[in-house]
């Protein structure tokens, strides 16, 4: 069916409705045909999973042929945790992290695909259902028999428009979509540079993330989110005993900030004293008073607590308050 025969059905059914109102049987028989000529107009549910992973592969090559993240895509996805860290965003766009983090960048593109062709025929179907709801709602709304009034008329626009823009579900599908899988790498990119390597650089990543919802938008699922921290599986400070593991909530324990176009996000969280106390164990809560008395010592100029020999200069002292700094 093309274009000008599908509004032309659509015209009929609404200038039916307005001129005798929704006796039960006409209004349930319009209902049926626009099912039936909306989705025999629209693209089958592959064709939308195959828009999104279009997209996904095409930033999967980008990723794997940068090794790492663009700096454009860093600015985008995590620019508060670049602006926090500056070395860190050098960190995330690395070869060696990207070596470590490849095998998960490729389980993860497989993962976001599998789940476009999944969810493509549910999304079609609710989207089909949702437009003709919006006719349905508004038919019902007439008085029977009919009306001139232009209210109705008025109304009927964004009906007429709802039930026109359902053959392009398969657009609104992949803008649905296709962001999950750059979200998810840069994420993987945020929470995987540090706590594994070995080399001194396991400071580098983040312990735990805040999560900010979206608050300008209509999704309210993730509301309940708001604010809460969320521990990063296997960072330095558990290695150390730093966090309270009986109460800790981990980022992969969790839905996915920004997934189907959420507009939530993780603010990452890369020292002690950013963590809610009660995340922090008795050992945690230890090491961050000992670094402040330190910084504290250092700041008034005085002897430097529960240290023997070695930092009475102050460039001693100082390589000191740097290491405390970057250790906690
Ligand atoms: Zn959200």
């Amino acid at each position: 069916m093309n274009d000008k025969a599908l509004a032309a059905t659509i015209n009929a059914a609404i200038d039916e409705m307005l001129k005798l109102g929704p006796a039960a049987s006409t209004l349930g028989l319009w209902r049926d045909t626009l099912e039936q000529i909306l989705d025999q107009a629209a693209p089958p549910a592959p064709e939308g999973a195959a828009a999104v992973k279009h997209y996904c592969q095409r930033y999967f090559n980008q990723v794997v042929q940068a090794r790492g993240l663009t700096v454009r895509s860093i600015a985008h996805s995590d620019g508060a945790a670049a602006r926090r860290s500056p070395e860190h965003s050098t960190a995330i766009i690395g070869p060696s992290t990207f070596e470590r983090l490849e095998p998960k960048i490729r389980s993860t593109f497989a993962a976001c695909v599998k789940e476009a062709q999944e969810q493509a025929e549910p999304f079609r179907r609710s989207e089909l259902q949702k437009a003709l709801a919006a006719f349905e709602q508004w038919a019902k709304s007439i008085p029977l028999g009919g009306t001139k009034d232009r209210a109705y008329r008025e109304a009927a626009r964004d009906v007429r428009q709802a039930l026109k823009a359902f053959p392009q579900w398969d657009k609104a599908y992949c803008g649905h979509k296709a962001y999950n899988f750059p979200t998810a790498v840069s994420r993987l990119f945020s929470e995987g540079s540090g706590g594994a390597s070995p080399q001194g650089t396991q400071y580098a990543g983040p312990i735990a993330a805040i999560w900010r919802w979206g608050a300008w938008t209509h999704e309210t699922e993730h509301e309940r989110f708001n604010g809460r921290a969320f521990v990063v599986r296997g960072n330095w400070a558990i290695t150390k005993g730093f966090i309270n593991q009986s109460v800790a909530m981990y980022t992969d324990q969790m839905p996915h900030p920004g997934d189907d176009n959420c507009r939530c996000h993780y603010q990452y969280l890369y020292s002690l004293r950013d963590l809610p106390p009660e995340l922090l164990s008795r050992e945690g809560k230890e090491a961050l008073a000992k670094a402040k008395a330190v910084t504290d010592a250092i700041r008034k100029g005085e002897p430097i607590p529960e240290q023997k020999a070695g930092i009475e200069n102050t460039s001693a002292a100082q390589r000191l308050f740097s290491a405390f700094k970057k250790l906690i």
